[in-house]
């Protein structure tokens, strides 16, 4: 064995067991998921027994468990394609397909992502499938029609085709005319796409989906434009958007910067929100923002791609990267070549090392959640907030009793009764707001 050899045989050994691992933890976590949402069917919890009936309690459960079942279908299938397109073979395939067409590199590269993605594509469209229009729909929620479903995916493609070709095309490019330092320009290209996408998200690509109109004058407005005074925040509009023209949950959510800020309230959300219970729900929202959160996000995610961008530029130059992830040796210098290859093998293999990140990303979403609803009681009543939680977890069928473990491990926001309980704590520290 070549020093080569080895290295690429301890590679793919690692990549074996860390992809293993993750399928592992994903399905045992499913499994408790599913008997501890089904042990708790039978009963609400106690704090919720005087807010929801046992009827939305069971819908919550069955919900949760049929989408827990749909996900371990998805964990395996995924695990497969992944193998199969690595250590499998079908990424060297590709490649090989591509060096035999009779166009530039930096196309044959371009050709490598776009075939990577669209077998990407085949692979969660059967999912995004039954998740609409089976359990979506077996619990009330879908309002999809096939043909909005199916516009939506010509409109995605063609928004991937304007927008992310473009920089695909770009960082391919700096890639192989960039020098050693590539990363770094790539990086730098990277932000400004990101930026750019919070101008264009909420003014062009989200209305392509939906209809946004002015929140229209009411007691509901009136409130949110005290709320939003009190809190010094400028918004440049505050905006109903139709979500009920698919689905039946709701939502609120702050979108874009300087000019093209924006306050979003999901038709759905207003329909059954109480104007302060709608306050309460964008002083969270608000309190986000207010400390800094999604400032803080963006900042975390520039760093983490500037670290797998100096990770990449390091690995494309290590043949047993290469050879590890499924390329034949014979093929290893021409891939070397390209880096698209690189590239591809790259996305594929990442998500499988970054999985154990997982439960640290959503342990610090919940810390900002908890913090939100502080600033929530602060500046809108607390009391609201926990009224507006409850009707949202019932429409939406989000369970109350979630497994301890799988909550920690994936849940962006805390638990429905531990977030109740901070925000009575809170409420009754906290003068209400005045009415
Ligand atoms: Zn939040």
């Amino acid at each position: 064995m070549t020093p080569i050899d080895l290295a690429a045989t301890r590679f793919s050994a690692i990549f074996v067991v860390a992809l293993v691992v993750s399928v592992f933890v994903r399905l045992w976590l499913a499994r408790r998921q599913i008997a501890h949402v089904s042990a708790h069917r039978g009963a609400v919890p106690p704090v919720f027994a005087a807010r929801i009936g046992l009827p939305s309690h069971q819908k919550a459960a069955d919900y949760t468990v049929a989408k827990q079942r749909l996900g371990v279908v998805e964990t395996i299938v995924d695990a497969i394609v992944l193998v199969a397109l690595t250590l499998g073979g079908g990424l060297a395939l590709v490649f090989g397909w591509t060096e035999r067409i009779d166009v530039t590199p930096l196309w044959r590269d371009v050709l490598l992502l776009v075939a990577i993605a669209v077998a990407g594509a085949i692979v969660s469209l059967p999912f995004s499938w039954w998740q609409t229009f089976r359990i979506e729909e077996r619990f009330g929620f879908n309002r999809t029609t096939m043909k909005l479903w199916l516009t939506d995916i010509v409109k995605g493609v063609l928004i991937a085709v304007v927008l992310g070709l473009p920089l695909i095309i770009l960082a391919l490019w700096l890639m192989r005319n960039a020098g050693a330092m590539w990363w770094l320009w790539v990086w730098l290209a990277w932000l400004a796409f990101q930026l750019l996408m919070l101008v264009l998200f909420p003014t062009v690509i989200a209305p392509l989906f939906n209809k946004f109109s002015p929140l229209p004058a009411g007691a509901a407005r009136e409130r949110i434009e005290q709320l939003l005074a009190r809190c010094h925040f400028a918004a440049r509009g505050l905006f109903v958007v139709d979500g009920s023209k698919r689905s039946g949950h709701g939502n609120a959510y702050f979108t874009g910067f300087g000019r093209a800020r924006r306050v979003v309230f999901f038709d759905t959300l207003l329909a059954r929100l109480a104007p302060e219970e709608v306050e309460a729900v964008l002083a969270h929202e608000l309190g986000h923002f207010k400390l800094r959160h999604v400032a803080k996000r963006v900042a975390w995610s520039a760093v983490l791609s500037l670290v797998f961008l100096a990770l990449l530029a390091w690995l494309a130059t290590t043949p047993w990267f290469y050879a590890g992830l499924g390329v034949p040796p014979d093929a290893i210098d021409v891939a070397m070549t390209r880096p698209g290859v690189a590239l591809a093998l790259f996305m594929l293999a990442l998500p499988v090392f970054t999985f154990v990140l997982s439960p640290i990303s959503a342990l610090y979403s919940r810390k900002h959640e908890f913090e939100a609803d502080a600033f929530a009681s602060q500046n809108a009543s607390s009391i609201a907030l926990t009224q507006a939680l409850v009707k949202l977890y019932e429409d939406n069928a989000a369970t109350l009793t979630p497994d301890p473990l799988h909550s920690a491990f994936y849940d962006s926001h805390p638990p429905a009764a531990m977030r109740i309980a901070r925000l009575e704590a809170l409420g009754a520290q906290v003068a209400p707001a005045p009415a």
